[in-house]
């Protein structure tokens, strides 16, 4: 601008404050100098006009005032940002799901958009999700790009998802921070995402749905390939579908590219589904089982929040002397970084441990309640033949779905492995009796746990 005015461009200024003009001294003294000599004949600012002819002193003081101003702001604002990261607070913009407070300055969960992102989170550590179908299922609850109102593009939602804030911590200068914002997922559910986030790698191509409940869930045992879905129209105009190894050469496994018709396919299904589900009675039986567990389980609690407590003062003490070293220039600050944020990542993860085991989730217990009760609900699906559920039911208990000579395998996990074997030898067994001493027979064995020990029921292999 000054050079534009030398040059003739111009011959007055026109501003809001003179402060605006004072970035430094520097410009300052130039800007006095052509006012003096008449090559700015007037600046004008919302309350002042200054002329050529008016007392310099008062600009250059006016000029100095507004540099100092302009220096202390740029200093408390680097030390507003410190003192405030130094207590937990993220200093930027508020990450998706979160807002920037605007009167205590602090983020806080956005009362619409956090749980809808906190489900996406969930969604996608489950690892079946792609990114491109996060990106759909962000676009439905409304969040898009600002500007663009169109889908966010895949590569922010890698690093959405990558973000640490959401399990509660920040890092600010390469130095890990715990934050004192209100945490959307547990620190175990963001590795998960951040496994997930390798797995599903770049976006796949779509498909067509064709229809079909099972597109994308079984493997061919021979060769490894998908198993997909075609319809075939008869002669008489009636339409149907089969299932098939999406291998294209025929020669390797001829016997195993039969086609396998979608009724036959779903009662492959229902009847994996089958193997690990517990009748009403019995899940009655467990569940009062589990009642009398509680009570020793309560006990455990106790002797485990104490532990977690002692390791936390621990830590809290550790961080403190780092704290102290780096303070006293005992320690470079890239040693400090380095052995402090370890530190802090473990004192997040004990704190959510706490919370969790005094809340009663993390107790051992409530994870076998869930197994009976899930493996119930799964009996419900196969009666009322809901595919869907069941579909996703597999896909969350069984490693993996193999079709072999038109018959589904599912490598089941635990426990749901041994809750499957009972159930072949239940279904084997001769008579009620014979049954019911089938179903208890694990329980014997898994003699009532010490108050230290997981509490087991017959379904837990041994
Ligand atoms: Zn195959």
């Amino acid at each position: 601008m000054l050079r534009r005015i030398q040059s003739g461009e111009a011959n007055a200024i026109l501003s809001w404050k003179l402060d605006r003009l004072a970035r430094n001294f520097d410009d300052g003294g130039k800007i006095i100098g052509l006012l003096q000599r008449g090559v700015i004949q007037e600046i004008r600012t919302f309350e002042k006009t200054y002329l050529p002819t008016d007392n310099v002193l008062m600009i250059a003081v006016e000029l100095g005032m507004a540099n100092q101003y302009v220096r202390d702001l740029s200093v408390n604002i680097r030390r507003g940002i410190r003192e405030k990261i130094r207590r937990g607070i993220y200093s930027s913009k508020a990450p998706l799901g979160y807002i920037n407070e605007p009167r205590l300055r602090t983020i806080e969960p956005h009362p619409v958009f956090f749980p809808k992102i906190k489900r996406v989170m969930e969604l996608f550590a489950t690892g079946q999700y792609s990114l491109t179908a996060i990106q759909k299922e962000l676009a439905a609850v409304g969040i898009v790009g600002n500007l663009s109102r169109k889908p966010l593009p895949l590569s922010s939602i890698g690093n959405f998802l990558r973000n640490p804030f959401y399990y509660g911590v920040f890092l600010h200068k390469g130095e890990m921070h715990q934050g004192i914002h209100a945490p959307m997922i547990s620190k175990k559910t963001f590795d998960e995402v951040q496994a997930a986030l390798v797995t599903v790698g770049k976006p796949r191509k779509k498909r067509g749905e064709k229809g079909f409940h099972f597109l994308n869930f079984a493997t061919c045992a021979t060769c490894g390939h998908c198993i997909t879905g075609e319809r075939h129209t008869k002669r008489s105009g009636r339409r149907y579908g089969y299932y098939r190894c999406s291998h294209k050469n025929k020669l390797p496994h001829a016997a195993d590219r039969s086609l396998i018709p979608e009724e036959k396919f779903a009662e492959e299904v229902k009847r994996n589904v089958a193997l690990v589900t517990i009748p009403d009675d019995w899940k009655d039986k467990f569940l009062a089982q589990i009642e009398l567990w509680q009570n020793d389980e309560a006990q455990a609690r106790q002797s485990r929040i104490d532990r977690i407590k002692a390791e936390l003062a621990a830590l809290k003490t550790k961080i403190d002397r780092l704290n102290i070293a780096f303070t006293e220039g005992g320690i470079e600050l890239a040693e400090f970084k380095e052995l402090k944020n370890p530190l802090i990542i473990q004192k997040t993860v004990l704190e959510q441990q706490l919370t969790k085991v005094e809340k009663g989730e993390a107790s051992p217990i409530e994870p076998l309640k869930n197994f009976i009760l899930e493996a119930n609900q799964a009996q419900k699906w196969v009666f009322e033949n809901n595919w869907l559920e069941m579909k996703s039911f597999l896909q969350n208990v069984g490693l993996n779905r193999q079709i072999r000579s038109q018959t589904l395998t599912v490598s089941f996990k635990k426990p749901f492995d041994s809750l499957a074997k009972t159930t072949l030898a239940a279904n084997q067994a001769a008579s009620e009796s014979e049954r019911n001493s089938i179903w208890w027979r694990r329980r014997e064995l898994n003699p009532r746990p010490k108050s230290t020990n997981q509490p087991r029921l017959h379904a837990y292999s041994r």
